[in-house]
């Protein structure tokens, strides 16, 4: 059983290249360790095996993930760095390739939204000794539902579900005054906003938590900021990290996931969600944003920061030890390599 009380996934979206992995494993390896007293761990995400929605793109077949040989880059910076991982498992065709790279009792195998009703799927992963963390479709969280999925895990380790967003759906021709009462409370919740990816479902956590199964099966629950707000703008790329923070502190996620690449500007997939680890000497060219935003990013480092500072409250660790690891933690540059 992993020691830590919060969680913190980070990575890009996709595994796009040898380079891109490493660099961001090395810099994500580095905040782990300075995140650990803390009681705070961070996992390696990206997934080699990409769901899209589309097939194709500019004319072009769509890039879907570098699979296997994104895998074996994806395994190489775990061992080098000492990092757990959680990666995406599209199909059960896919498992005897994950099988062979990850580790069993260090690793996460992630279900996505286009897939977590996917029951050969499920059962694939369930006949595996993988942790999972599983995400709730893309039409939304019904608790019948995510229990089913997560029945199927009952022989795997770990099991963490996410919330991550979900369509907006038309009640059109539905009756059900509850179901139009829900959403009318939904769409006018202080969490959404209208040019977010997705409607925010993060306060389905209140349901999540009281429900039995999710108690008595200590099923770990998980946030994804990320595919909800998405990165049309500088404001939405903020919301991402404000919402990473507001998941632990105040709707009392375990874990976070967070889609964090520093040179997202060449990125193929998810590009304009992405977070960077730090601002420290960045050059915006490479960024999403492409010049330095008016509005304040928030990083992966400051959402680290944030979370070790509620922590040492929680767990009796001295000011002056938290300024100590403040000064260690801006060390870190994006613009640092590893050897
Ligand atoms: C992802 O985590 O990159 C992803 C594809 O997520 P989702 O399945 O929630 O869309
Ligand atoms: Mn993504």
């Amino acid at each position: 059983m992993d020691q830590e009380e919060i969680t913190i996934v980070a990575g890009p979206c996709a595994v796009e290249s040898e380079e891109q992995i490493r660099d961001m494993g090395y810099k994500i390896s580095l905040i782990k360790d300075l995140a650990q007293p803390y009681n705070i761990g961070l996992k390696l995400r990206g997934g080699a095996w990409k769901p899209r929605t589309l097939y194709y793109k500019n004319g072009e077949k769509i890039f879907e993930g570098t699979r296997e040989e994104g895998l074996t880059w994806l395994a190489q910076t775990a061992k080098k760095y000492t990092l757990p991982l959680v990666t995406e498992v599209m199909s059960e065709m896919d498992l005897r390739h994950l099988i062979r790279y990850l580790n069993p009792d260090r690793d996460y195998l992630q279900i996505g939204a286009r897939t977590s009703q996917a029951f050969a799927l499920l059962y694939a992963v369930g006949g595996t000794r993988f942790n999972v963390l599983l995400k709730n479709p893309q039409h939304g969280i019904d608790i019948r539902e995510t229990i089913g999925s997560l029945q199927r895990f009952e022989n795997n380790g770990i099991k963490v579900f996410c919330t991550r967003g979900q369509r907006i759906i038309e009640p059109r021709g539905i009756q059900s005054q509850t179901y139009q009462e829900y959403m009318k409370k939904l769409l006018s919740s202080t969490h959404q906003h209208p040019h977010a990816r997705n409607l925010n479902n993060i306060e389905a956590i209140a349901q999540l938590k009281k429900h039995p199964y999710i108690l008595n099966n200590n099923i770990l629950l998980c946030h994804d900021p990320s595919h909800i707000w998405g990165g049309k703008t500088d404001l939405m790329r903020r919301k991402i990290g404000e919402y990473a923070i507001k998941a632990v502190r105040e709707f009392g996620y375990d874990w976070i996931t967070v889609e964090v690449n520093d040179k997202s500007a060449e990125a193929i997939c998810d590009a304009d969600q992405a977070l960077l680890t730090t601002t420290n000497g960045v050059d915006w060219s490479k960024t999403n944003a492409r010049k330095e935003p008016q509005i304040k990013p928030i990083t992966l480092v400051d959402i680290t920061m944030n979370l070790m500072e509620f922590q040492a409250k929680k767990i009796g660790i001295e000011e002056e030890e938290v300024k100590k690891s403040k000064k260690m933690i801006e060390t870190i540059r994006w613009d640092m390599r590893s050897s």
